[in-house]
């Protein structure tokens, strides 16, 4: 649950906006910080809406972009969107304005794409792509199996709000993001062509339980773990990139240094991350993996789980990788 209290984190946002810290998307993050219940939005917008006349002139545009940002939290879209258009667009900071436009979907570009709402998820469907009915059809059925089985069973959450998911045309999509990307805090995804499956909800949904101090190792881990695949066919993927690549494992260092990490061949670090945290599960259980979601440096692990045990799960994965890396079974 959120460490600050709901006045210290609205004054954290006013120190921000009247300190003129808003030269990065910081803001915009910043706007939802640890906001996860629709009471906690709705006293968040009063304290806004009641700011919005008594604010200097020279903030207003930044009350108003939060105000924004608490009205598609809460689930209104088309009025976030109504408002955000209303402001004068040319003073918004290009990289906030671009948040706004193409990672939230306020972007005329998403103006042909095809709204389908589920019980969980509101999906923004790029016209090509439902030509597709089955696999619009399996799509949609599987991220709800998702919710039930992640979000429900696993993290124990009940969504107040749905998770809303842009799926994209390919090409169409590569000018704004490489593949897949998540802003968990808005509970926002854009995919590719390319079907991450469970992956990026799992990102979601770990941000909803709550993360303390995130590590990219365990966060990608645990997207891993609960893709939505078997064990078996991840460790085919990681045999088939750790013969090719060469690679030798190096789950500390990984764990320890996010750069490391994403700089490492990503079939090889994702999956690396999902079966190590595969093993914990199976020989620790969930609870334990509960507490690692939320708190995952490598020091939270040795508390939770103990120092010995943690080194000595490691070099028995990466002996078992290095096995697989040179074809011994
Ligand atoms: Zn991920």
């Amino acid at each position: 649950m959120p460490s600050l209290s709901m006045e210290q984190r609205m004054l954290e946002i006013n120190s921000i906006i009247e300190n003129r810290a808003f030269d990065d998307d910081r803001l915009v993050y910043s706007f939802v910080l640890h906001l996860y219940s629709n009471q906690e939005i709705d006293e968040c917008i009063g304290f806004v809406t009641a700011k919005l006349n008594a604010v200097k002139d020279e903030y207003r545009l930044y009350y108003h972009l939060w105000y924004v940002s608490l009205l598609y939290l809460r689930g209104f879209f088309d009025e976030a969107k109504t408002i955000f258009y209303s402001l004068p667009i040319n003073d918004i900071p290009n990289n906030i304005k671009t948040f706004y436009m193409i990672t939230l979907g306020f972007d005329a570009l998403y103006r042909d794409f095809i709204v389908m709402e589920t019980e969980h998820f509101v999906f923004h469907i790029h016209p090509n792509r439902y030509r597709n009915q089955n696999d619009i059809h399996h799509k949609i059925t599987r991220r709800e199996l998702g919710y039930e089985i992640v979000a429900k069973n696993f993290f124990g959450l009940s969504l107040e709000r749905k998770i809303h998911y842009f799926l994209w045309d390919d090409e169409s999509m590569k000018p704004y993001f490489s593949n897949s990307q998540t802003c968990s805090c808005y509970g926002v995804i854009q995919e590719g062509e390319y079907d991450r499956d469970w992956h990026e909800s799992t990102h979601v949904y770990n941000y909803l339980y709550g993360i303390e101090n995130p590590k990219s190792f365990i966060l990608e881990g645990l997207a891993v773990l609960y893709d939505g695949k078997t064990s078996i066919v991840r460790l085919k993927y990681a045999r088939a990139a750790y013969q090719s690549l060469r690679i030798a494992p190096h789950i500390k260092e990984w764990w320890l240094d996010p750069v490391a990490f994403r700089q490492t061949n990503s079939w090889i670090a994702y999956t690396t991350a999902g079966y190590f945290l595969f093993k914990l599960r199976s020989l620790y259980g969930k609870e334990k993996l509960l507490q690692l979601a939320k708190y995952q440096t490598f020091e939270d692990a040795c508390r939770i789980y103990g120092d010995a045990e943690i080194s000595k799960l490691i070099s028995e994965v990466e002996e078992e990788i290095s096995n697989l890396g040179t074809g011994n079974p």
